[in-house]
């Protein structure tokens, strides 16, 4: 019985073997955008701030983009791990057609590597570690129409890493009367930023945490080039919403968050969302609690005296998930959890008082 199972282990093992030393065949993988060619074979990927230098052969930091005879390609193109129907406060995207459904959908992949990731598996997973469905951008958006869903959120991971994939769904999605919401780590580079937006409808950014030194010890990203994006997007016109995961002891200092929140009044103004997000523990960070509600109410009273006028508490249920006219204070969207149990909008103004509320509304 043990020499049988030492011998279909050693089976399986030269099958893993010979499997991976298969080689790819390029005519299913799709060319990368953005990157340069250089004379030595080698290829320099200029999709995100990472700007991972490849010689042949190799694959980049988010593990779908490699060199392959001097040309580099996606490996995840038409190849979606996760395909869901969210209500679109999960993004979370709150002034976005509150209570519609939104087709969610990612590829393994991230260009960071955040040690609190809550989608780890399939974050930090290379092509093919996870099982993937082969669907066409047409394929997407005719479930998406299927199901009735208003819009197609790129999520889940890090959408830029199949910046490919993602934008010919977001053309495909724009035929067909269907919007589109990028939900980003916003670490990516201005010229494919500038090229993406047009397709997309909203955002949802992740502001991690407002330090250079919280972005080093637990992303492996820098927080400069997701301030960028932030600009970009507000200059370019696209309306986004802001989260902050609020991680105990790692970016929960007052001041940290006060001067996120005047950064974010100085440069983008008092009108886009911003939700603290509760942190769980996961994937490498699991010595901490989960946020106590009393810091997120914390967070949230520093932000309302800063003058942000929509400020939200999610992953956990409390008042502060619901809208209030910044105009005559009355509750105009009342959620729980996130289905919405009334709703006082009308052709974007407050039933109350007629004022304009920022977002997106039917
Ligand atoms: S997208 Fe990937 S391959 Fe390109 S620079 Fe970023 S991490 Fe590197
Ligand atoms: S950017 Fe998002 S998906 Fe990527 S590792 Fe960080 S938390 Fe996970």
């Amino acid at each position: 019985m043990k020499k049988f199972v030492i011998i279909t282990m050693l089976l399986l093992l030269l099958l893993s073997l010979i499997l991976l030393a298969s080689p790819i065949d390029v005519e299913l993988l799709k060319e990368a955008q953005f990157y340069e060619k250089h004379d030595d074979g080698s290829v320099r990927c200029t999709l995100c701030p990472n700007r991972c230098w490849l010689p042949e052969g190799v694959t980049g930091l988010c593990r779908v983009r490699q060199n392959i005879n001097g040309t580099l390609y996606s490996l995840v193109y038409n190849k979606p791990v996760s395909v869901n129907i969210d209500p679109i406060e999960k993004k979370p995207l709150y002034h976005f057609y509150p209570g519609s459904k939104i087709l969610s959908l990612a590829t393994v992949g991230c260009n960071l590597r955040c040690n609190f990731c809550q989608n780890w598996t399939i974050s930090q997973s290379n092509p093919g570690e996870v099982r993937s469905y082969d669907a066409t951008s047409e394929e997407i958006v005719e479930l998406a129409k299927e199901y009735k869903c208003k819009s197609i959120a790129f999520t889940y991971t890090e959408p830029t890493v199949f910046y490919e994939y993602m934008v010919d769904i977001a053309k495909c999605a724009h035929e067909n009367g269907i919007k589109t919401v990028w939900v980003t780590c916003g670490y990516i580079n201005e010229e494919p930023l500038r090229q993406l937006i047009p397709y997309l409808d909203a955002a949802n950014m992740d502001l991690k945490g407002y330090s250079e030194d919280f972005y080093s010890t637990y992303t492996t990203g820098t927080l400069e080039p997701v301030l960028r994006t932030i600009e970009i997007c507000k200059e370019e016109g696209l309306y986004f919403e802001i989260t902050n995961l609020v991680i105990p002891d790692a970016n929960d200092d007052p001041e940290m968050i006060s001067d996120m929140c005047v950064w974010l009044k100085e440069t983008i103004g008092t009108e886009y969302p911003l939700h603290f997000s509760r942190f769980s523990p996961q994937f490498k960070l699991t010595n901490r609690p989960p946020t106590p509600v009393k810091t997120l109410e914390m967070a949230y009273d520093i932000a309302k005296e800063v003058g942000l006028k929509y400020v939200y508490i999610g992953n956990v249920v409390t008042a502060s998930e619901d809208t209030f006219c910044p105009n005559c204070g009355k509750k105009i969207i009342d959620r729980y959890g996130y289905s919405i149990q009334e709703m006082h909008i009308t052709d974007g103004k407050c039933d109350y008082c007629g004022h304009e509320i920022f977002g997106e509304f039917e």
